[in-house]
């Protein structure tokens, strides 16, 4: 919807206006975690906007149902990238949580905090007060640990006694190819492979919907609203004062008397602040939108991890045996019916880790996942699990160095933003892309993987040289799902959007807290880091409230 039609619509009689406290637009990861702790005290109201609906979905709760919804409209915002001519000229396929619980919902529910090196990285960056130390004290008081330790409300749990008998081998071929395999990657300065950790209660997705949300909205000043989708702030002078939405066709305007919260998301954030007139001056003008604060780094600076997977045959059984198969389905169907155990049970990446992809990196700069499966990925998105037993290596550099860009088209909501990664923009990026081609390669040929395989389905893999590698990753290399960085934390308007208070600079009564407020990505997968972020930031509001 234009301006013009906004303002019209505004004035209508469609137009009610009520006012709270403190505004959250988004109920994923971040916006669950706020919601609850913005309101615990009792003395401000929150209201809560999501675009999405229900998350009460059979396959959501499911953890293996992870791969239905990896492409479900009803429950995603399936961007497309731009077509990048460094990935051969592919536009990936971007899923994004648009239901209760945003990417907490439709997530693969891995746990990884990070590594400490990412954080000091933030504090370096002009994010002072978000250095390992300190971020490691509230990952403490946000989890409960498998052995009943922590307390807090995401249960962390570790599935390893449910987990395919196959994931056994790639702990063996680990310790052969010389990486260590610590009990807990998530343990102080632990590197090496181990069994996952995973966001799962009895059987169920833990969300942070389940962990944050529902407890919330049992006090009464919480107040959520589904199938809301956010269009614009609205500003009194230079503060944020309120915004619209639009919900079953109607737009209402709701008022802050405190702040407004943008916890939307890599994509959203940005494009809701440049929607709303703050963000790169000459952007905004193309698009006929007033500009109310030139910030030059809204949307920029986006970074998000690519991962290349080489799937082998297997000559012992894997989770295809079950999954690929009627009676293996039914079977483990009853099982998880009974007992809430079982392959259903368990997310499907199993083994993995951070591993140092060569001699002078300052520590693990590679994060593998080794899955006892097999599959295809339609260029729709739909997952299809081959029907032979088989498994999958793949590698991901950690902590790439180039960086894209979320752009608005134009000046509507429903448009969605132009996405472009950058991806493979540096020599560093391109040289890890190699590196990790290798370390599979190394891994492949361990015996402890070579007697239970028939070889990689990508023929020739197990010879190719870095050009070779280069090419297959240029090919099929895929986003693992982790944008952030685009309206990220930092020092003043010249490098970032917000302050380490996550204030949005120069906009009274604004802040954005969510997945794009990292100043860089951090080292493994981004819900983990991003709760504990909305954590903290919950803190810092409170604390500038009083
Ligand atoms: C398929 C997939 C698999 C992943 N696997 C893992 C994993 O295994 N482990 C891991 O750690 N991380 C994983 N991630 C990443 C992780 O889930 C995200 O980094 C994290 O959830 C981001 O949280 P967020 O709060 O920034 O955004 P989100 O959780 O995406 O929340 C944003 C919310 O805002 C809502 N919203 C957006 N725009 C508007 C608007 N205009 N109006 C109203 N509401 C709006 C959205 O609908 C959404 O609910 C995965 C992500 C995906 C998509």
């Amino acid at each position: 919807m234009s301006r013009q039609d906004l303002q019209a619509r505004s004035e209508s009689d469609q137009m009610q206006t009520i006012a709270f406290d403190y505004i959250i637009v988004g109920a994923g990861s971040a916006g669950c975690v706020l919601a609850d702790r913005l309101s615990t005290c009792g003395r401000h109201s929150v209201l809560v906007l999501e675009a999405g609906g229900s998350d009460r979905r059979f396959w959501i709760k499911v953890p293996v149902g992870y791969a239905v919804n990896y492409a479900n409209p009803a429950l995603n915002w399936g961007y497309r990238t731009d077509a990048e001519e460094a990935l051969n000229g592919r536009a990936c396929y971007w899923p994004r949580g648009r239901v209760i619980g945003g990417s907490s919902s439709i997530n693969a529910m891995a746990y990884v905090r990070g590594l400490s090196h990412d954080f000091d990285d933030w504090a370096a960056a002009g994010a002072t007060g978000w250095d390992w130390k300190t971020v490691r004290d509230v990952y403490g008081r946000m989890e409960t640990r498998s052995d009943g330790s922590g307390g807090g409300p995401v249960w962390v749990q570790d599935l390893s006694d449910q987990m395919n008998p196959f994931s056994k081998h790639f702990l063996a071929a680990a310790r052969e190819a010389g990486h260590a395999t610590p009990d807990d990657m998530n343990a102080e300065g632990a590197e090496g492979l181990s069994y996952y950790r995973s966001n799962v209660r009895g059987g169920l997705r833990w969300s942070a919907a389940d962990a944050f949300l529902r407890p919330a909205l049992k006090r009464r000043n919480v107040t959520l609203r589904t199938q809301a989708h956010v269009m614009a702030l609205q500003f009194e002078g230079a503060r944020a004062s309120g915004l619209h939405y639009e919900r079953q066709g109607k737009i209402v305007r709701v008022e802050a008397r405190r702040e407004v919260i943008l916890s939307a998301g890599a994509i959203s954030s940005p494009q809701l602040l440049q929607l709303s007139g703050i963000g790169p001056a000459d952007l905004l003008r193309r698009h006929g939108i007033e500009v109310r604060r030139d910030l030059p780094q809204v949307g920029e600076g986006l970074q998000d991890h690519l991962a290349v997977s080489y799937q082998f045959r297997a000559t012992q059984t894997t989770l295809n045996a079950i999954l690929g198969s009627h009676f293996g389905r039914i079977g483990a169907g009853l099982r998880y019916a009974l007992t809430r155990r079982g392959p259903l049970a368990v997310p499907v990446n199993q083994v993995g880790g951070f591993v140092r992809s060569h001699a002078q990196a300052r520590g693990p700069d590679m994060q593998l996942f080794c899955n006892p499966a097999s599959y295809e990925v339609t260029p729709e998105g739909k997952v299809v699990i081959d029907r032979a037993s088989g498994y999958l290596l793949s590698a991901q550099p950690s902590r790439p160095t180039s960086r894209g860009h979320v752009r608005i088209r134009s000046a509507d909501h429903r448009d969605t933003p132009a996405i472009r990664p950058n991806s493979l923009a540096t020599q560093e990026d391109r040289d890890a892309a190699i590196r990790g081609g290798r370390i599979l390669q190394e891994l492949a040929k361990t015996p402890a993987l070579a007697a239970v395989s028939s070889g990689c389905k990508i023929a020739g893999f197990e010879t190719m040289d870095a050009d070779a590698l280069l090419d297959e990753f240029r090919a099929r290399a895929s986003t693992v799902f982790h944008p952030t960085c685009t309206c990220r934390m930092g020092n003043d308007d010249s490098d970032s959007v917000a302050d380490a208070r996550l204030r949005v600079h120069g906009v009274p009564g604004l802040r954005v807290v969510d997945a794009s407020s990292f100043p860089n990505i951090t080292s493994g997968n981004t819900n983990a880091p991003t709760m504990m972020l909305a954590m903290r930031a919950a803190d810092l509001i409170l604390g500038d409230a009083r």
